[in-house]
Order: structure tokens, then sequence, then C-alpha cells
């Protein structure tokens, strides 16, 4: 479907020539579509924790109004939803900082090594209480690559987290950075790696869309909001950065990130 917007002006006196100027509009009309979509997404997802926890308000004030053990029990899930919330909410705050600062600094440069240290040593808790080993595998050399740092440890906090909470049952993940690219193109390439369950062909395209889950129930239990892949994707975007995804079912997922060298 192409929508196009017609204009017609006349020109000079007296004459029937117009001029007709077309213009593409189906392009603007999938953009409002997707707006629509996703604040209809977002505005769905705030609201479930928020019935979930007026009803539990109206059960603290009746029924469980003198029974101390269900009270604690109700206080504890209405806390864990409005975690749910702030994380949400922090989630659509990144994603609306990234849309209002399209463009990178200029200039700036990410020592990589140190931003994994970092990453790896941030996640080291969630590592050890899902009894995960965490495996470097860094080449030799110097990993340096234009960007900003604060999104890129974003970027592999995300991939970590992912592969911690989704690969647990594989007992170990790697991560790991080496050269790649052309000699045109060199790229720096960081790969992320986990043994668990894997993601299933098809839903590989589409994982990166903002709330696409594989399995919604599996990624609340996790903790997650389905945003941290799109958020990702964004920063990847500002960086001409490129992301493959490679998983095998019942081995685990690999998602390298390919980093413009230069
Ligand atoms: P979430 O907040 O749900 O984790 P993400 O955008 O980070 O959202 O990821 C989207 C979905 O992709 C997840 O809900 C999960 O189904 C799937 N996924 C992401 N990483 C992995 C992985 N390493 N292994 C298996 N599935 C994954």
């Amino acid at each position: 479907e192409r929508v196009y917007r017609v204009s017609a002006s006349s020109v000079g006196h007296g004459t029937d020539l117009f001029v007709l100027v077309f213009k593409d509009q189906s392009e603007a009309r999938r953009i409002d579509r997707m707006r629509a979509d996703f604040i209809a997404n977002a505005s769905h997802e705030l609201r479930t924790p928020l019935a979930s926890i007026s009803g539990f308000i109206e059960t603290l004030r009746g029924p469980a109004r003198n029974d101390p053990a269900a009270r604690e029990q109700f206080l504890q899930i209405m806390q864990n939803q409005t975690s749910r919330m702030a994380r949400l909410i922090d989630d659509l705050l990144s994603l609306s900082r990234l849309e209002m600062k399209p463009y990178l600094k200029a200039g700036a440069r990410v020592d990589l090594r140190q931003t994994l240290e970092s990453v790896i040593d941030s996640l080291g808790p969630l590592a050890r209480d899902s009894n995960l080993v965490v495996e470097r595998d860094f080449a030799e050399g110097q990993f340096a690559v234009p960007g900003d740092r604060d999104e890129l440890f974003q970027v592999f906090e995300n991939l970590l987290e992912n592969a911690c909470k989704y690969g647990q049952s594989g007992g170990r993940v790697s991560v790991s950075v080496a050269p790649g690219g052309t000699v045109a193109e060199p790229t720096v390439d960081v790969t992320i790696r986990d043994f668990g369950p894997g993601i299933p062909e098809e839903h590989i395209p589409r994982i990166t869309e903002r709330f696409y889950r594989v399995d919604v129930e599996t990624s609340r239990a996790q903790k997650g909001t389905g945003l941290g892949l799109s958020i990702v994707k964004h920063i990847l975007t500002r960086h001409n950065a490129r992301m493959s995804i490679r998983s095998e079912l019942g081995k685990g997922a690999a998602f390298t990130v390919h980093l413009p060298a230069n």
C-alpha cells in the first residue's frame, strides 16, 4: 500500500498547466502506527502490575485485614509489582533519551577490554546466584573503538544479563572480543554466548522489537521488560554497528556485536 499526498498549484495566469507534487506518505503512516502500537503496549505493560497492586489493596482492606501472614505475602507481591513498574519506566526513559539525542559525541573512544571487564564485574552477583561460570576469551591487543562508553556498557550488560537469565541451565557463559571485518572495513567483534535452551529460529528476526518476547511468562519470571534488546539495537545503530544472532536449539545462543574499529 502506498499513500501519496498530492498537491496541485496553478502555474502562471490563465493557463491550464499544473504542477503535481507527489510525496510518499506511507513511511510517515507506518511510523505513526508504530508509535501508536508502542504507546498501547507500554500502557498495557504498566497497567498489568497496577491492576494487581490495586487488587491486593482491596484484599488487604477486606478479607486479609486480620491475617498477618497473608498481609506479609501480599505486601511482598505488591513490592515486586512496583519494582517491575520501576524497571519498565527506567527502560522507557532509556529509549526516549536515546531518541532525543540521535547523534554520538564525536571523537570519544571506548576501551572495550576495560568496558567488558566492568560489565562482567557488575553482573558477578547475578552469575553467582545462577551458578554460572563467566569465561573470558579476549584476543591479544588493544580494542578501542569510537563510541560512547556508557551506551556500550549498557549493550554488553543487557546481552550478558540475558545470557545469565535465559541460559542459566548451561552452567557457563562466555564473553569474547576479537578483531573482525575486512581490511577496508575493520571491526571489533564482541560475542556473548550462553549454553542454555537457545532461541527458536522463527523468533530471531523479531527478537529486537520492542516488547517482543519468545515466552512472556519466562521473561516476567526473569524480571524482563521486553525492551532490553530494542535498547541494544538503538544504541548499535547510533554506533554504525551490526549485531548477528546465532542459536541452536538446546545448545545456546550467541550474540555478536560488530563495532567499526575506526
Ligand atoms: P526481556 O526483558 O524480556 O529479557 P529482551 O528484549 O532483552 O527482553 O529480550 C527479548 C526476548 O528474547 C526475551 O524475552 C527472551 O525470550 C529472548 N532472549 C533474549 N536473550 C536470550 C538468550 N540468551 N537465550 C534465549 N532467549 C533469549
